[in-house]
């Protein structure tokens, strides 16, 4: 703890010496609170791959399949022999497209093994109601990160160097020639070029009650004259559908200038390129390496993960729900879990009483607002069940003639065929989007629902071993931070059963509207040592930052051993966090998340009793004036 900077650089204060001393790993981007606990985990769990690979006994027949898999993905000696074989079968598909016509014939068979198109469909449930799941509609993205990337010349230049670079050695070791290597590279991005104009940047994606368009099967139709897209659609959910959900209106108003016979050749080769890097994973070390080297270079990762460490992801990846929930029940299990489960509901009732409390909303609102907390559904730990699809797969082996990319192919089938069976049905709300392994958690507004996966659940986060008010600028945070999203500007146009409804008074959401703009301006442009913050981009996360801390530190006060030394402090020290110059980059162009150092001191200035506790005085850094702070939950 360097004290001397309190009032100028909290976060450098608290984190001083690790920031000194922490070490990025080789093959990570960053480290962090969030990978520091990550790490443990990850080892934790090829710990237990490695013990059950030798004896299997006792283990469900599920985890039964995971090692069955992992067998096959660490057998590297196999990979390698078998070189790029395997990618064949994927590959003479796209070959075998002579034209538009045939693409349409095949859309099906490749939606159904996720075989890289332009465009997709899938299944998911409604914005208007969320008791009910629809077809939506969207384009692939960018081989950059974001538009911006493309519209300042320089990095565009160095970027699709970068890419082209990378991209031709991976071609290469594929077994294409020099000639077929130079025509793939430059028909794709010519095809990626295509796509800029009509895809959404990072800020706009943000807005993702936008992302939500129907257009009527018929509009379709007579929009979409190259490709028949609604006969497509109707064929995998093998039902009438009345209408789209058009992610990005902009690709589909374009949709036959992009997508026509004379630029057939175009994304012919970009489904080549895209697919090539997109399997290469599944393939030989060699090709493994190279398929990742351009998002190494991206975030300046500074070499590919390890044989031992990609084999188990590789698999892991394919059951993290499954190997999740053991970990879960085996590492948390049920008495942590009704423990926070506790917690939760303490913060939700902080959150009550604040919403109660509220001079900014009129009583009509607020009473649809306390509606939307009491709804809310409090997951914790491990879910109570799985995706079905687990128990359909099915794990072959070398000597039975399969490899690494049959066994994706039929793994996705099993996935997408039950996904598209959920069309018109209602979504199953009990299933997490995450595993209970995963270090982190999620607001899921159309179910209306948090989830803690057991992951996060500890040091520095939580631990009985830590003060209340420690525990409550950690975890106490985190979960008030879930519930913000409830109330930030795009969960507010949810209601208490997930649909899009707009349940606020006029005057309100011009309040509110007015809050979440003056939480724009207090985080953009502010510097971070690597570049400014972007408060457009970053505003619903900053706004659930804002109301989780405010609402922990209510509940911290509310214990008898409260202690804001150690409430801020452990606020400061969840947010550490180490990265390359190039991930931080990325990151402020990418990320919905504000950069660390931010949601560690521009939360902590924006709060009055940060200010009064340590007595930051007007010129000191830490200094926030009165009329700039912003106060929403
Ligand atoms: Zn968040």
């Amino acid at each position: 703890m360097k004290k001397e900077l309190i009032k100028q650089n909290y976060y450098q204060s608290v984190n001083n010496s690790w920031l000194e001393q922490a070490v990025i790993p080789s093959d990570q981007p960053t480290i962090s609170a969030f990978i520091e606990l990550h790490l443990g985990i990850e080892k934790t769990l090829m710990d237990l791959a490695k013990k059950w690979e030798l004896d299997p006994t006792g283990l469900n027949e599920n985890l039964k399949k995971f090692i069955k898999l992992y067998q096959m993905t660490k057998d590297f000696d196999k990979r390698n022999e078998l070189g790029v074989k395997p990618f064949n079968v994927v590959l003479n598909k796209i070959k075998g497209l002579k034209n538009l016509k045939d693409f349409e014939q095949a859309f099906k068979d490749l939606t159904l093994e996720s075989i890289e198109t332009p465009f997709s469909v899938g299944v998911s449930q409604d914005f208007m109601n969320s008791n009910i799941q629809v077809l939506y509609f969207g384009a692939s993205s960018l081989y950059l990160p974001d538009t911006s990337y493309y519209k300042d010349e320089t990095t565009k230049a160095q970027l699709i160097g970068l890419f082209s670079q990378t991209t031709s050695a991976l071609l290469k070791l594929y077994g294409f020639s020099d000639e077929e290597t130079s025509k793939l590279l430059t028909e794709a991005l010519a095809f990626d070029a295509l796509l800029v104009p009509v895809t959404k940047s990072s800020v706009e994606a943000a807005d993702y009650v936008k992302t939500y368009n129907p257009v009527k099967n018929e509009d379709v139709r007579k929009q979409v004259k190259n490709f028949n897209l609604m006969d497509q659609a109707e064929g995998l959910v093998k039902q009438e559908v009345d209408q789209l959900i058009v992610m990005n209106l902009d690709f589909l108003n374009a949709f036959d200038t992009i997508i026509n016979e004379t630029n057939f050749k175009l994304i012919k080769s970009w489904m080549i390129v895209t697919n090539a890097i997109g399997f290469a994973s599944d393939l030989s070390d060699e090709i493994r390496i190279a398929g990742g080297a351009f998002s190494r270079a991206l975030a300046g990762i500074q070499e590919a993960q390890s044989q031992e460490k990609s084999a188990f992801y590789q698999a892991y990846n394919k059951f993290s729900q499954v190997v999740g929930l053991y970990y879960g029940e085996t590492y948390f299990g049920p008495v942590a879990k009704e423990d926070v489960k506790k917690m939760v509901h303490e913060m939700i009732g902080v959150y009550e009483e604040r919403i109660s409390h509220n001079d900014w909303l009129n009583e009509a609102t607020k009473q649809r607002a306390l509606k939307k907390l009491n709804n809310l559904s409090v997951h914790v730990g491990y879910p109570d069940e799985l995706p079905p699809h687990y128990d359909r797969f099915k794990v072959g082996s070398y000597d039975k003639g399969s490899n690494l990319i049959l066994e994706r192919l039929s793994m996705n089938r099993i996935v997408n065929e039950e996904n598209f069976m959920k069309f018109n049905k209602a979504p199953n709300k009990n299933l997490w989007e995450m595993p209970a392994s995963m270090v982190n958690a999620y607001y899921n507004p159309l179910n209306n629902q948090i989830v803690f996966p057991a992951a996060i659940l500890q040091r520095p986060y939580y631990s009985l071993e830590q003060t209340p008010s420690e525990n409550y600028g950690g975890i106490g945070a985190v979960m008030a931070h879930e519930i913000s999203h409830a109330f930030d500007n795009n969960g507010a146009k949810f209601d208490e059963n997930g649909s899009l409804f707009n349940w606020w008074t006029e005057k309100d959401l011009e309040a509110f509207n007015t809050k979440a703009q003056d939480m724009i301006k207090l985080f953009d442009g502010v510097e971070t040592g690597y570049g400014q913050c972007n408060g457009q981009l970053t505003v619903s996360e900053n706004i659930a930052d804002s109301g989780g801390l405010r609402c922990a530190l209510e509940a911290s006060k509310k214990d008898n051993s409260h202690n804001y030394d150690e409430f801020f402090k452990n606020w400061a020290r969840v947010w550490r966090q180490k990265s390359s110059k190039e991930y931080n980059q990325l990151l402020l162009t990418v990320d919905v998340h504000g950069p660390s150092i931010l949601r560690a001191n521009l939360q902590l200035s924006n709060l009055p009793e940060f200010q009064k506790f340590y007595q930051i005085e007007e010129t000191d850094a830490m200094f926030l004036p009165k009329e700039k702070m912003v106060s929403i939950w």
